[in-house]
């Protein structure tokens, strides 16, 4: 008896030339080894956040997101956003000491009111 579902199963690595785009394959190593991947961390949360689709590839362990027709990787995502933290945090200290500088002065004049 030879078994019909050899047959069957074979169907399933068909071509199909239209239709089917490279929503599963990895942008690393080419290869449809892709599995969704939950978001893990900060910076992959920020990102799904914004509309992201984390996955990762089996065979070379990149992580990637899809996000609006384009392709993210993990490692650059994270580079983006410390890049992005740096500046507010130089934004948010540089507010502080200008609001420093302006209570200082506020508190001189209360000190010395002129007569
Ligand atoms: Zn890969």
């Amino acid at each position: 008896m030879i078994g019909n579902e050899e047959a069957a199963m074979d169907t399933g690595g068909g071509t199909s030339p239209s239709e089917h785009q490279s929503a599963t394959m990895c942008p690393g190593c080419g290869l449809p080894r892709v599995h969704r991947s939950r978001r893990k961390g900060f910076t992959e949360r920020v990102f799904a956040f914004a509309g992201a689709k984390w996955s990762r590839c089996h065979s070379c362990d990149l992580r990637f997101a899809r996000l609006m027709k384009s392709t993210i990787y993990a490692d650059d995502a994270r580079r983006a956003l410390r890049r992005v933290a740096v500046l507010l945090l130089l934004m948010i200290a540089g507010a502080l000491f200008v609001l420093g500088v302006m209570i200082w002065i506020m508190q001189r004049q209360a000190a010395f009111p002129s007569t």
